[in-house]
């Protein structure tokens, strides 16, 4: 199927295309200078201390929970109106994941209030989600974290280049962890990044992404020892030099994107406004805090979302779901307890939500065209 609006597209041209025939050219192609330029420019970037790129989003947040020390019998609360990644990375060190509702139908992030009224004695950190690109409410959360001893891993998937009172998301918790797939606002078609300010998490860190081996290939090669040691139990979750030549491009270009898409999210909500059914979630957030990763509409109850997208599909516009609950998935259902009912913001959001075509590319044309389909699609 060809659309005529997809879902997304990728900004790539003339520079990433030169950026990865450098690296082809050089005879390296594992991890090695290319990448520790992108991690420096990340780094800098974000205004952080550390930045690691590793091979994809959910390897990131699986080793930020590893280097934090969670494990078995530990409790990590976390929304469930997420990409399956956030709660499975959890699930990987052994951890239960415990979710928490979101805000409301105009306000899509985990609420520090639903936060709060989960924390138990086995809780040991909480993981955020700036949903679409727009920060949850990151001063509350550190108190209740402050409070009870607890870590913040940001999962910053959607929110490369956002931010909350002046910060970066990804630096405001104890470890940030960005995706760069191909859908991402930077994209280097596989890829991620882990950024921290804790000099002690970083060394950990730095040494899990890579079998715990206290050496680089790329060290050895420049004659920095022949040998290596292996102190903690790794992974290979590096990435590759073609992937961060891609991302020290894409990084470049991250502002002037992000700004494209904040004028098609202002376009929208104007163009939108007027339709009854159809509600725009984040009202307010105009001023360029938000990354604008995704453009996600609530839909009234009394308008079924199934034939609103085959309307749109017949008008060739791409939609998606963002997101089915994590909590009622087979497998999540199987392993912690059928809990349907019990986040019931969450699951009108998962049966209600529809997420339209944002991408820098759009031309206003473009957005007329999916509002005017939007119309029509809603007045059945
Ligand atoms: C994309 C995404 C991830 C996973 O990233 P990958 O690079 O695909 O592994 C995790 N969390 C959220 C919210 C995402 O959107």
């Amino acid at each position: 199927m060809t659309w005529k609006i997809p879902l997304s597209d990728i900004a790539m041209g003339r520079e990433e295309d030169d950026a990865v025939r450098d690296v082809l050219r050089s005879r390296w192609l594992s991890m090695g200078p290319v990448t520790e330029e992108f991690e420096a420019a990340f780094a800098r970037y974000l205004g952080v201390k550390h930045a690691f790129a590793v091979s994809n989003g959910t390897a990131a947040l699986h080793i930020a929970h590893a280097v934090l020390g969670i494990g078995m019998g530990d409790e990590v609360i976390t929304p469930s109106l997420t990409f399956v990644a956030t709660a499975n990375s959890i699930l990987y060190c052994g951890a239960k994941p415990v979710f928490a509702d979101i805000g409301g139908r105009d306000d899509l992030n985990v609420s520090w209030e639903e936060i709060a009224a989960k924390v138990t004695g086995r809780t040991r950190a909480i993981t955020v989600v700036h949903y679409g690109g727009y920060a949850c409410d990151m001063r509350p959360i550190m108190e209740i974290a402050r409070d009870h001893d607890l870590r913040v891993v940001e999962d910053t998937a959607h929110a490369v280049g956002a931010a909350y009172g002046g910060q970066k998301c990804g630096t405001i918790g104890d470890i940030g962890c960005f995706s760069f797939f191909a859908n991402k606002n930077l994209s280097t078609g596989e890829g991620g990044m882990i950024v921290t300010d804790d000099d002690r998490l970083a060394e950990k860190i730095r040494t899990m992404r890579s079998h715990g081996m206290t050496t680089l290939t790329w060290d050895r090669h420049r004659g920095h020892g022949y040998s290596y040691d292996v102190t903690d139990l790794g992974y290979n979750y590096r990435t590759s030099e073609v992937a961060s030549a891609l991302g020290i491009v894409q990084l470049r270009h991250l502002e002037q994107n992000n700004e494209r898409r904040r004028r098609i999210v202002g376009r929208y909500r104007g163009a939108l406004a007027g339709i009854e059914q159809i509600e725009c979630p984040f009202p307010g957030k105009t001023n360029g805090d938000s990354s604008y990763h995704i453009f996600p509409v609530v839909l009234s109850a009394d308008l079924p979302r199934a034939g609103f997208q085959a309307a749109l599909k017949e008008r060739g516009v791409q939609t998606s779901i963002h997101y089915p609950p994590v909590h009622l998935f087979t497998y999540y259902k199987r392993l912690l307890g059928d809990t349907q009912g019990s986040l019931p913001k969450t699951e009108f959001v998962g049966e209600h939500e529809v997420t339209l075509p944002l991408y820098p590319g759009m031309t206003d044309d473009d957005v007329e065209y999916v509002c005017t389909a939007v119309e029509e699609a809603a007045s059945g």
